[in-house]
């Protein structure tokens, strides 16, 4: 399979006087600064996937996902690179002018197709591709990469790092898929935190266990920082990433990271962390979703 070519991630630490106090060390793995377009743990996910269909002679690959997904845009570009063909089932009718991020989807020779949002939710395929495709020649990825495979893939981004210098590893949970990998990945002695970005999440703890193996309960979601739900922000998130910016030249983007640095400084801060951790935050990338954002709300 073709692949995209990836930059080594870089670990990045933070000095903060804040986690110094506490004998706490806090770096970050920058994820989203592994490719210009597919950045961060979305790649990972995609891998198992795309092997998969083309170990299964597919053609084309059809996912999931609204009109600033991280995903879409990373299946766009992983397929293009691995010579399949992908269509995006995209949430909401279609807008008179296209997201960026679908325009660059489309840019990469995804087919888009627009569904209303109860058919999304109900991941309903559009007739006329049902019969397009019939002929088997086609593979659908969940929203997200959930599942086994995307799960696997999302391990590997703990592949080269030296595991044994961070005691706890924390990121976004959007579907758990990346939390599931980095369990997967982790030893016995360190402990995994997801930070949920959805509001309610509540099925989400069983979404994670249901692609582990019965004896890894290394991670634990926190639920306290989605700022309203998915895609919300408030004055002050975008104050923190802006701050957390200035301070760490380190940009995020405000649906997951934004999030996942805003409750990871303020565990630091309040002790969820016991005295002389070291921790390691993942950059799960996605900065290309601030797009959506009005000119000047962020400063990088
Ligand atoms: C998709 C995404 C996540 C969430 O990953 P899951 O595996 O679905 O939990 C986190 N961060 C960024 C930047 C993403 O694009």
């Amino acid at each position: 399979m073709q692949t995209l070519i990836l930059s080594p991630a870089n670990v990045q630490p933070i000095q903060k006087k804040l986690y110094q106090h506490r004998n706490l060390q806090c770096s970050v793995l920058r994820l989203d600064a592994v490719h210009p377009v597919v950045s961060g743990n979305k790649w990972f996910k995609l891998k198992g996937f795309l092997q998969a269909a083309i170990a299964q002679r597919k053609k084309t690959v059809v996912t999931f996902g609204g009109p600033w997904s991280n995903h879409l845009l990373a299946t766009a570009a992983a397929c293009a690179a691995a010579g399949l063909s992908s269509i995006g089932l995209v949430r909401g009718e279609k807008p008179p002018q296209l997201s960026a991020t679908l325009s660059d989807a489309q840019g990469y020779g995804m087919q888009l197709h627009f569904l209303s949002r109860d058919a999304y939710r109900e991941k309903e395929v559009p007739l006329s591709l049902l019969e397009n495709y019939r002929n088997n020649e086609w593979c659908l990825i969940p929203e997200g990469g959930y599942g086994r495979e995307g799960a696997m893939g999302a391990a590997e981004i703990l592949k080269d790092i030296p595991l044994t210098d961070y005691s706890h590893i924390v990121c976004a949970v959007g579907t758990g898929t990346t939390l599931a990998g980095l369990s997967l990945a982790a030893g016995i002695s360190q402990a995994v935190t997801g930070i949920a970005v959805l509001k309610n999440a509540r099925t989400i703890d069983e979404e994670v266990k249901a692609v582990l193996p019965a004896d890894k309960n290394n991670f634990r979601i926190v639920h306290d920082f989605h700022f309203g739900g998915y895609a919300k922000k408030t004055t002050e998130l975008v104050q923190f990433m802006n701050r957390w910016y200035l301070e760490t030249r380190i940009p995020s983007d405000f649906v997951y990271t934004g999030k996942m640095f805003f409750a990871a400084d303020s565990l630091l801060a309040a002790g969820y962390f016991p005295k002389g951790a070291s921790v390691l935050l993942v950059h799960t990338g996605g900065l290309q979703g601030n797009r959506s954002l009005p000119k000047g709300t962020l400063i990088f």
